[in-house]
């Protein structure tokens, strides 16, 4: 991969109202991502900006400097706690965060202003911050989505070719789970033929269930223009064999219904099966004022 150039850019602003999502508002503390996942959505985002979407996504990171501030500046003028998914449009917990601690900086920050917060991340370094969750969660609902689609380690490696190996990622979960902050596994995107078997959905369901989660939840591939040029070049180098497949079924962006229906219901199936991730109760963290009063 070529090397990555990390541009520092002041933070104009740091929440975004986001409308017909379960979430209200996202924070993404960088734009663009190192990972580069084949089928990562955003390339759709980055060519509709003018910004390449093919093999040079994820070789420019901009680092949004001082949203930190920014987001305390926000928060004090906000009159209401909805809840802010962090790592909508890129992964909030990618090498970058190491050095800049920005993340970081926005889950105190938003802790502090009571407000729920919803992450999702492939990146483990998530347990770094294991002590600023715990902070947060004492006055608003944390929950954290540890994005693995697969355990096996060709389909991993080919898509994913930037991210932690999932043992790494459920370890984290563990960790995470042990420490009293909600975390599940998301299964997302299966990709057809590749991880929506019920072989490979039941593989990764129960190493979740074996890490603790508290939750479970999936999505199917889409390919939007900008994604799909790029997801299918990269298909045809180590999966050539499913090409006409998925031209086949993605006559549009997205899969019909029923497919992504009949998937869900294989989901939940071996959800079952295997004792039910869905929901599972941890040990709540005791509130500051509970806490004071021990
Ligand atoms: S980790 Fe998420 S944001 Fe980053 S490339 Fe993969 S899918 Fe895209």
């Amino acid at each position: 991969m070529s090397r990555v150039e990390y541009l520092e850019q002041p933070a104009r602003s740091a929440l975004t109202k986001v409308e017909r999502m379960p979430f209200k508002w996202s924070l993404n503390p960088y734009t663009g991502c190192v990972h580069r996942c084949t089928f990562c959505y955003v390339r759709g985002f980055e060519r509709r900006a003018g910004r390449p979407s093919d093999h040079r996504y994820g070789t420019n990171v901009r680092v949004k400097v001082g949203i930190v501030e920014q987001l305390r500046r926000e928060l004090a003028r906000r009159t209401h706690r909805d809840g802010v998914a962090i790592g909508t449009a890129t992964d909030p917990y990618q090498p970058a965060e190491g050095r800049y601690q920005l993340t970081r900086g926005c889950i105190r920050e938003l802790g502090a202003a009571r407000t729920p917060i919803s992450i999702i991340t492939r990146g483990p370094m998530i347990v770094r911050d294991v002590d600023v969750l715990q902070d947060a969660a004492r006055l608003a609902d944390v929950e954290v989505h540890l994005s693995i689609p697969t355990v096996d380690r060709d389909l991993w490696r080919s898509t994913e070719p930037g991210t932690a190996p999932p043992h790494q990622r459920f370890r984290a979960m563990r960790v995470l789970v042990d420490a009293g902050i909600k975390c599940g596994v998301a299964l997302a995107p299966l990709l057809p033929e590749l991880s929506d078997t019920p072989e490979s959905i039941r593989a990764v369901l129960l190493q979740a269930r074996d890490a603790g989660a508290t939750h479970a939840w999936m999505n199917v591939l889409n390919l939007r223009p900008g994604v799909r040029e790029h997801f299918l070049e990269e298909l045809a180098k180590d999966y050539p064999e499913q090409v006409e497949r998925y031209v086949e079924l993605f006559t549009k962006a997205y899969l019909p219904n029923a497919y992504a229906d009949e998937v869900r219901d294989v989901k939940r199936r071996i959800d079952q099966e295997l004792g039910g991730i869905r929901d599972r109760r941890i040990d709540p963290i005791l509130p500051e004022l509970q806490l004071s009063l021990l």
